[in-house]
Order: structure tokens, then sequence, then C-alpha cells
């Protein structure tokens, strides 16, 4: 059975909270005021609920078929129809130039279609998620040409996009990566050779035209990450001719099996470079950031469907009698699971770490739109600095608890959420990729410690201290706020005590303190970082009056006084270090 209804007033007290308005007040967002952009999330929301979701279980069963003779994938029934509505609807184009046929929407409005796509059908929305991908890269990297041959297509979902990266003895370290590109004689094109694997709808039949960014060696490259570059290989050439890049297998997988999974042979196929040669990781780049804040909103959107779908299911279920005699119902033999303290624990787990994460999504995404939009420079940069710091912590972190919370949620539902009645064993299949691809989570953390907190002497860390003092500072004399101030206060001195104590002064001398300190810290920012949105949040919603308010303040107080305080077991363990993990040798494990 699946449960969903787009959380629609969440996601609009989410922007409203997180500086939507600034967006809107720029004139080239003057047509994307807060209620216009609701009214299009309200639709988005109707077309994932009644159009993604009802193909989501049956193609998870059905899955993606390969035939080897033609090399084609077929994927599962209704996949086909389903991406001509979507095209038909033109969610895709909403947030890209108007030039190339988009809606010049902001790109907030692209995470939030994210988050509602990836709950209603995780596996179909990521052709579009790495499609967008693309259009960012092209619109960044690609010359005027690219721009103008790819740019529409890809836009308006005539042609879909993938990320060429992996091949098998490469997928972390993209510096031991072999495929050649050779240039052709006389032309501006060069021959691609090599394998690519677990590539994400490198082949399907949604459209005729597949564009694919691989990352390939020029003749001359240095060896290791800098002698990477970035190429455009469409699927079908400009002149009608089929590209020799096919298809050579699927794999099997635990879960989006509605996804295909691709080995892809480059048999000399032809390809254009993006960008400078050997600076092929800068376009990657901008094609994994954007993709990588989509992957952590993944969490978010699993977190949401299996919370309502448990929520449903507890509502329904009778089980045991409530420890509290008063509140026992006397004309049954057993009370709801909603009076054991423990079942309403495990929800609202699920419901106020969801309600967070969706807080740091949307302040990030605010600051994408700032970051490109804002009049002031120093605004830009700022907001910039903050995009840059909270990508790998959305990325991990998101996915992480997203992860958590799925199997949380079918906790609540007992055995009827590990059998496929109720879907959610799909959801945590489909949800434990995310901690793996666009980067597993610990080189998440490890980009978050080694590049994004140093980078230009710490900066973007003394922006996000700047904003959270000011929090403090600004409702110290509020009483009302103490419950929302106080943990984040002292959350946050434990953040910078360990930024300064463990990280800089041991991990900056020892890189294998950072690495064993890495992810823990990741998680320590992150739940750190939300309490302060979420506090934030609080002082809007005491100034408001209603149900919604009233919940939201309970569910808030229960992130800073329920889950908050997991920052002091992983500082702990943070202090810990590495000794006991290096104390081991090969042979004792
Ligand atoms: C379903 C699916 C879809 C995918 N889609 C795509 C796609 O569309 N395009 C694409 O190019 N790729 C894709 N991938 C590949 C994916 O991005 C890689 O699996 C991922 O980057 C991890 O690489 P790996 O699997 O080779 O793991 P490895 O790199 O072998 O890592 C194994 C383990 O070692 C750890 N590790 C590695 N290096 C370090 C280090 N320096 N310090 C500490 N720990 C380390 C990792 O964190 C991990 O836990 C996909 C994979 C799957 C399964």
């Amino acid at each position: 059975m699946q449960t969903y209804k787009a959380p629609v007033r969440d996601i609009r007290f989410s922007l409203e909270t997180m500086g939507y308005d600034k967006i809107a007040n720029f004139s080239q967002f003057e047509d994307y005021d807060i209620d216009t952009l609701m009214s299009i999330v309200e639709e988005a929301g109707k077309f994932c609920t009644n159009e993604m979701l009802p193909t989501n279980s049956a193609a998870d069963q059905e899955g993606v078929h390969y035939n080897p003779e033609t090399m084609e994938v077929t994927t599962p029934k209704g996949f086909k129809e389903l991406w001509a509505k979507f095209r038909e609807g033109e969610f895709a184009a909403m947030p890209h130039p108007v030039e190339y046929g988009g809606h010049g929407a902001p790109m907030t409005l692209a995470f939030i279609m994210s988050e509602l796509s990836t709950a209603t059908n995780k596996s179909f929305s990521m052709c579009p998620g790495l499609t967008q991908g693309l259009v960012d890269a092209l619109i960044h990297w690609g010359s005027d040409e690219q721009k103008k041959t790819y740019l529409p297509p890809l836009i308006s979902c005539e042609y879909t996009g993938t990320m060429c990266l992996t091949e098998p003895q490469c997928g972390t370290d993209l510096g031991l990566l072999t495929t050649k590109a050779e240039p052709i004689e006389g032309r501006d094109a060069y021959s691609l050779t090599g394998t690519k694997i677990w590539i994400t709808f490198g082949e399907h039949d949604l459209t005729e035209n597949i564009v694919h960014l691989v990352l390939a060696r020029l003749p001359d490259a240095p060896e290791g990450i800098r002698g990477i570059s970035t190429f455009i290989v469409p699927k079908i050439l400009e002149n009608g001719e089929r590209n020799p890049i096919y298809c050579g297998g699927l794999e099997h997988k635990m879960g989006i099996h509605a996804s295909p999974t691709c080995v892809m042979n480059l048999e000399g196929a032809e390809g254009y470079l993006v960008g400078e040669p050997h600076k092929g990781m800068k376009v990657m780049f901008t094609m994994m950031n954007a993709a990588r804040l989509s992957v952590g909103i993944e969490g978010i959107a699993l977190s949401e469907i299996s919370y309502q779908t448990a929520l449903a299911f507890a509502k329904d279920r009778t089980q045991m009698r409530a420890l509290d005699p008063a509140k026992r119902d006397p004309n049954a033999k057993a009370d709801n699971i909603l009076v054991h303290p423990d079942v309403r624990r495990m929800l609202l787990n699920v419901k106020a770490s969801t309600e967070g994460m969706r807080a740091l999504s949307s302040w990030v995404a605010v600051n994408i739109d700032v970051g490109v939009n804002h009049p002031d420079e120093a605004v830009r940069q700022e907001a910039n600095d903050i995009v840059a710091l909270f990508t790998p912590i959305v990325k991990s972190y998101c996915t992480e608890r997203g992860f958590w919370n799925v199997s949380e949620a079918m906790q609540v539902c007992g055995g009827s959420g590990y059998t496929t009645d109720w879907c959610i064993e799909q959801y945590l299949r489909d949800m434990r990729i995310a901690l793996i691809y666009e980067g597993t989570n610990h080189i998440q953390a490890l980009d978050l410690i080694g590049r994004k907190l140093p980078a230009k002497g710490g900066r973007a860390m003394m922006a996000f201290n700047k904003q959270i003092t000011e929090f403090i500072r600004s409702n110290k004399d509020d009483e009302s706020m103490a419950p929302f101030v106080n943990p984040v206060k002292e959350a946050s001195k434990l953040l910078s005590d360990i930024t300064m104590k463990t990280l800089m002064a041991k991990a900056a001398k020892d890189p294998e303190e950072g690495g064993a300190v890495a992810s823990n810290y990741l998680n320590l920012f992150a739940l750190t970082a939300i309490g302060y949105l979420l506090g934030q949040q609080a002082k809007v919603a005491m100034q408001r009056e209603g149900k919604f308010y009233t919940t939201k303040l309970k569910t808030i107080r229960f992130y800073m006084e329920n889950i908050l305080p997991e920052v002091h077991s992983l500082a702990a363990i943070i202090k810990a270090g590495k000794a006991n993990m290096m104390a081991f040798e090969v042979d004792e494990f």
C-alpha cells in the first residue's frame, strides 16, 4: 500500500523561514513570488502523487530488460508514457535559462521538485536528475555551439543525460581512469575508447538520444587526476548516425530496480571536449555538486514517504494495552499502537529529523540562488561559501539519516514493514545506494575537513559561525526562546571546540587523525546546523497562530531535546581519535 501526500505546507514554511523572500525580490524572479512558486509545487506534487507513485512498485518488481543482441535496454511498463507526461508538464525546464527553452525559475524550485519526484518514484527521477546535472555543467563550461546544440533538447527532455566517471578499476580514485580520447584529424572532435561501469540510465528507451558526459585522458595527459578531460558523447550524432557507445550489460542490484545501471563500452565513439584539456574535474564538479545536493535530498524524500506510510499503518494497528490504564480503550481488547511511547519515539525521530533536513536543504538551495543572483558581491560570496561548506554535509548526513529513518519507519510497521505490502522495504532498498554514489559519504566527510573547512582561510566556517552567533545573541533575552537557543548554543560550542582542538590541532598534523574522525565530525556539524535552522523556525512559529505552528514547535522541541544531544556521543567518539582503529594489525581484523 502506497501512502503519500506532497508535504506542501512544510515546504512552504521552510522556504518562508530560510530566506526565500530574498530571491523573490530579485528582478529576474519577479514572476516567482512564494504564492506562484507554491502553486507550481502543488501541481508538481499532484503529478508525482497521481502519475509517478502508481508506477513505483510495479516498476520495482518488473525491473529493466536488456537485449544482448541489440544492446538495447527497455524500461518497465508505463515508464515511456510517464516520461511523455513528465515532458509535457515541462517540470524539468523550470529552473533553466529562458534562452534555451527553460522557464527561468529559481534553482530552489528544482530541489523541491527533486524531493517530490524521488519520494514517489526514485528510479524514474534519477533520469531527469542526471540530465539536470549535465545541463548545469554545459551552462557553466560548454562552448556557445555546444550550448546551442545540446541545451534545448536536454532542457525539453527530448534527450537525457548521463555522467560517465566510474571504471572497473576506479570509483573513488578517478585518477586511475584509463578511457582514452584521441584527436580526430582535421576535426574539432575526439575518438573515445574504454569501458565505463555502473552508468545510471546509460541506455534506455525513454528518448531517442542520450548525451553522455565522459571523463577520459588525452594522449599527452599527465598521470592522475590532473590528466583528466571531459567530453560530450552523444548516442546519436548530429548527422543521425549511431555513435559507437554501447551498453554491454546491466547490473543486478539491491534496489532502484527500475533504474538501468549500465556497463558502457566506448568503441571509438565520437566526442567533443568540454572546457579545457586536462581540466575535466572542474566540469565534473559542477555536475557533481548539484548532483550531491540532489542525492542528499533523496534522504529527505524517502524519509517523508516512509514516515507517512508508518503513520498510516500506526493509526490503523492495535496491539497490547496502553501502559497508562487511563489511556486504554474500554471497548477494545487492544489499543492503537500510537499509545506506546516507543512507537511515538520512532515516529518523531523520523518526523523531526526529516523536517530539520528539509530546513537545511531549503537553506542551502536559497543560498545557491542568492550566490548566483544577488547584486552585492559580498552577499554572493557569503552565500557561495555556505553552499560549498554544506554540499558534502547535505549529501552525507541526509542520506545516512534518510536510510536510518526509513529503517525506523519500517520498525513502526513491524513485520508488515519487512514484507512488501506497505512498500517500505522497497524504500529501504532504494535508499541505500545514496550513501555510496556521487562520492561515498566518507569521501564527503574528507571533502569537508580537507577542502571546505580550510578553504580561503576558513572563510565559510567563519560565515556560518557569524550567523549562529547572531541567532544566539539576538534571542538571548527572550525567555520563550530558551528551549530553542540553549541547546544550539551548547552544540555550537562543542562544534567549535572539536574543530579547534581536534581538527586543527591534531588532524591538521596527522592526516590519519582526520580520516578517523571525519565522518562523525560531519554528523556533529549537520546536527548543530539543523538545530540552528530549526531554532530560527521556532522563532517564526511562535509568532503565528494555528495547529501547524503549535505542532511545529513541539516537533522542534523534540529535535532539540531528543535528537540534537547526539552531538555529545559523537564528540566523545571523535575525542577517542584514531588510536583504537589503528591499533589493529591487518591479521587481527
Ligand atoms: C546503482 C549505482 C549507480 C551508479 N551510477 C553512477 C553513474 O551514473 N555514473 C558513474 O560514473 N558512477 C556511478 N556509480 C558509481 C559510484 O559513483 C561508485 O560506486 C562510488 O563512487 C564509489 O566507488 P566504488 O564503488 O568503486 O568504491 P571504492 O572506491 O572501491 O570504495 C570502497 C570503500 O573504500 C572507501 N574509500 C575509498 N577511498 C578512500 C579513502 N581515500 N579514504 C577512506 N576511505 C576510502 C570508500 O568510502 C568505500 O567505503 C554508480 C554505482 C551504483 C552502485
